[in-house]
This record gives C-alpha cells, structure tokens and sequence, in this order.
C-alpha cells in the first residue's frame, strides 16, 4: 500500500522557474509509486526577505498585522506556481493557504502558534486523488486574521500536516544534504549523520540543514520521523527520529 508523506521545500527549492519545474518533477516520482503527497512550500528564494525590505521602505514601523498579511503572500506565489507546475505535467493538484488547509493559531502576529488543525479539506483533495500544496508558514487565528509562525515556519507547518494526517513520514527537502556532524565550511572530515535522534537534535547546534526549533518539538510530541535531504541531489539525507 502507498504511503502518505509530506514533502516540504525550502525557498532556495523553489529560488526560480527551473528550480519549480525540478521540485514538481520530484513531486510526481514520489506521488507515481503509489503514494498520497502534501507539499509544503517556502517563499521563493529570498522572497520574504525583500517583502520585508518593502515594508521597511514605507514605514519604520510596520503595523504587525498588516506585515503578516505582507509575509504570507510570499508563500502563495511558490504554492500557486508549484501547482501550476504539477498541472502541467499531467497530474491533478490544488493550492491551499494555511487558512484553507485548517491551521488555526494563536494571534501572535510574526511567532503564531499553530493550535489546532481541522484537516478536512486536505482528506477531501486527497480523496479526489489531487497532490495538495500548501503555503508554509502561516494560519488563521480565530478571529480570521492571518498569522505567520516566525522565520523558519514552514518546517513546522510540515510537521504538524504530517501529525494531523498521520502521515508516514515528513520530508524537508533543502539545499544542503542533511544534517552534519560539524560545520563542513570549517571542517572538511565533517559527515552526515545518517540518523539522530529527537533529543540530541534539540540539544545540538546542529550542522547543515537548519530546522525551526518548534518542528523538532512537535516530531518528538507526535513521534513523526523527519528526513533532511537535498532537493538538488539525490542523497539519503538524515533520518531524525
Ligand atoms: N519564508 C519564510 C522565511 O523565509 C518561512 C520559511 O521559509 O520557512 O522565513
Ligand atoms: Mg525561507
């Protein structure tokens, strides 16, 4: 029986046109062997950076509401064009923002905290056979108001999507091929780690592929085994678990 992984990418992932068409390809070798995908995407490149320059340049202050609602835009240009890519290549899928996926939070503006998920709309694409892309990164608090998870977020929208779905496994797919022993600028011998544990992620200044903290937590709390690999390469990566 086919699997049901989440699949996240990382904005350097999604950094241009090719790099979209790449990531899609990768999409449908993993959604042809049998298995249901939920992606999870990034803002493209350093999109959310120059979203912030933007803001900087209307206002020293940017009202914290209104920079959310700025943010979460990056993630619905990679969302929309990853599934446009999917369309193109002959397989059925559907973009949802964090609000249309279900993901409720808290109204932190800029460090939300996802606090529940309704993953109905999700089962229901799923069911039609569809690929579901989401924007990473964001939510809804209760009053409607859309929120952003801190820089980083979309590893933790990933992690809860696979807790809620109860999905096998989640994948971050990244720029860098896992997680390292040592920083390998520095340390030529540095290796992969082929695996490591929850704890030991948390403790360690890890090397490599960088995590948002929250995503390590909720793996732990939900027991969701997390692979770190390259989106340019095909390598094992890390398994943390
Ligand atoms: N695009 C957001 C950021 O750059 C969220 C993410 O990439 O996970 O921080
Ligand atoms: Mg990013």
């Amino acid at each position: 029986m086919g699997k049901l992984i989440v699949q996240k990418y990382g904005g350097s992932s999604l950094a241009d046109n090719v790099r979209i068409m790449s990531v899609a390809e990768r999409i449908v070798t993993a959604s042809v062997s049998g298995n249901q995908i939920v992606v999870v995407v990034s803002a493209m490149g350093n999109s959310t950076d120059d979203l912030l320059a933007l803001a900087s340049s209307i206002s020293d202050n940017p009202n914290k509401r209104e920079l959310d609602v700025l943010l979460s835009t990056g993630e619905m240009v990679s969302c929309s064009l990853v599934t446009m890519a999917l369309n193109s290549l002959g397989h059925k899928a559907v973009s949802l923002t964090g609000a249309q996926a279900g993901i409720g939070t808290d109204s932190e503006y800029s460090q939300a905290r996802i606090l529940e998920i309704d993953p109905s709309r999700m089962l229901k694409e799923i069911e039609e056979e569809k690929i579901v892309v989401v924007t990473g990164f964001q939510g809804i608090a209760e009053d409607m108001e859309i929120t952003t998870l801190g820089r980083g977020g979309s590893d933790t929208t990933a992690v809860a999507l696979a807790a809620s779905l109860k999905a096998d496994i989640c994948e971050i797919y990244t720029d860098v091929d896992g997680i390292y022993t040592a920083d390998p600028r520095v340390v030529p011998e540095a290796r992969i780690l082929e695996e490591i544990g929850y704890e030991e992620m948390m403790e360690m200044a890890s090397y490599g592929a960088k995590m948002h903290p929250r995503s390590i937590e909720l793996a732990a709390l939900y027991n969701i085994p997390i692979r770190v690999t390259s989106s340019f390469r095909d390598v094992r990566g890390t398994l943390i678990h």
